[in-house]
């Protein structure tokens, strides 16, 4: 079901093309700019329509309100509030170690430098909600987002037919730390967040998943408000030699084919029987799944099993390729970790599914896909954290600095620049 590729057909088809700019639909777009302009010169009137067009919702406030939140405790069974409540530990214990205080760089008497770490005022996370309700977002999004400081966490998310959102969602959105949610969805949603409305506040940056409408209102916006990345489709390359059991190789397989027709699902073996055996187990395990027609076609489409000479030659493959996630299932797993040079989240021996840090482990599960793993990184505390730089002189290091600053200033002919620093020596 998966197609076989050589290493050089591997990177011919998946990697020659991954530093192209992530495209749209011409209709995405021109839908989602039409929505933007739109939101922007009508503000809430705009936003009823397109909420009542796109997501057939018509009530008149959008927020969820107090009651509805206290309400929702009750209509989620006991088992999910725990496993939410122990993953939201795990991913807080993980960001909170990514927290930096301010720092001073260098102190004399006569020079001081350093950085402050100040979180952003506001921030929106948008959590997906056309086709599937996804708890698990809010947690990612907004705990980071709470262990920064942001002291506004608006949540968006759309209404799929009736007249609120999942109750789940909006439990997890009080473990996590949210404190206003919006039943809007959509690129009106993005336009909502990022110009304001009556209703709306706009939000100093937007952070979150969603389907391309979402993403192409995220980077149509990207300027005004900050963005964390323009997310593709999802991706899992899994490197395993001959230790690697084919069960569980296909099921990781077919947990990333499961999310939507364009995930890419990359298997790199060492071994011929490995393949052959991870491929009768994908027919096997598909045969059960509930949304096996997405995963075949992921599958098919999107998917590729390459026989590499080596693991080594599987790690340059998947450094070339820089996966969302990697998984090594190889013998002595963890010796090879420091092959990894571009990755978005490394999973690591033959029990460490990617599913585990999808929902539980700690790391954050928003991370860069189609190649972007090169050059960005996963979301984090430092999404939501502005580093300002600072710098004092005293009179006599102005006068050491002098000659030089002078002289630059003078080569870049910005006169005012040079006098800036003369007058002040000349008094
Ligand atoms: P979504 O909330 O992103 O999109 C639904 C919204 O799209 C609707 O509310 C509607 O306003 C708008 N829309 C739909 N059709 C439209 C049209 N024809 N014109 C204008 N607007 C339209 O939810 P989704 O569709 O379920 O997509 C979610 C995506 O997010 C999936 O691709 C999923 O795989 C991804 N996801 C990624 C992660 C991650 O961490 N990487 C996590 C969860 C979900």
């Amino acid at each position: 079901m998966i197609p076989s590729y050589t290493t050089s057909q591997f990177r011919e088809a998946f990697i020659s093309t991954k530093t192209k700019k992530q495209s749209f639909d011409d209709e995405v777009l021109k839908t989602v700019k039409n929505v933007l302009e739109d939101i922007r010169a009508r503000g809430d009137e705009a936003l009823k329509e397109y909420t009542e067009k796109f997501d057939g919702y018509s009530g008149d406030s959008w927020e969820v309100t107090k009651e509805e939140r206290e309400a929702a405790w009750k209509e989620v069974s006991s088992d999910v509030i725990e496993s939410l409540e122990r993953a939201a530990a795990n991913i807080r214990s993980f960001h909170s170690k990514q927290l930096q205080q301010s720092r001073m760089m260098e102190m004399t008497e006569d020079i001081i430098s350093g950085q402050l770490f100040r979180p952003i005022e506001r921030a929106g996370i948008y959590v997906p909600g056309g086709k599937a309700c996804y708890p698990s977002t809010v947690l990612m999004n907004a705990i980071p987002a709470s262990l920064a400081g942001v002291k506004e966490i608006i949540m968006v998310t759309p209404v799929r037919g009736g007249q609120s959102i999942p109750p789940v969602l909006s439990v997890a959105a009080d473990i996590a730390g949210v404190t206003t949610i919006y039943k809007i969805g959509g690129s009106q949603a993005i336009a909502a967040l990022a110009y304001g409305t009556n209703s709306i506040p706009s939000v100093d940056k937007i952070v979150g998943p969603g389907n391309a409408y979402v993403a192409a209102a995220k980077s149509l916006v990207f300027g005004e408000v900050g963005i964390d990345m323009i997310a593709g489709p999802s991706e899992v390359a899994i490197i395993a030699d001959e230790s690697a059991n084919p069960v569980f190789v296909a099921a990781d397989l077919i947990a990333q084919a499961e999310h939507d027709e364009k995930a890419r699902s990359f298997l790199f073996a060492t071994s011929k029987k490995l393949i052959d055996e991870t491929m009768e187990e994908v027919k096997t395990q598909c045969e059960q799944l509930p949304r096996k027609s997405i995963a075949e076609v992921s599958l098919i489409n999107e998917g590729a099993a390459v026989l590499v000479d080596s693991i080594d030659e599987a790690f340059e493959l998947s450094n070339a390729l820089a996966p969302e996630h990697l998984e090594i299932q190889v013998e002595n797993a963890l010796q090879h970790l420091s092959k990894v040079k571009n990755a978005g989240s490394v999973f690591i021996g033959h029990y460490t599914p990617e599913a585990v840090g999808d929902y539980f482990a700690g790391p954050n599960h928003v991370l860069p896909t189609v190649g972007t793993a090169r050059f960005s990184s996963g979301l984090s505390v430092d999404d939501f954290i502005k580093k300002t730089t600072y710098v004092y002189y005293s009179e006599k290091a102005l006068r050491n600095a002098a000659p030089y600053v002078e002289t630059l200033a003078t080569k870049e002919e910005l006169d005012g620049h040079a006098y800036a620093v003369k007058v002040r020596l000349e008094q």
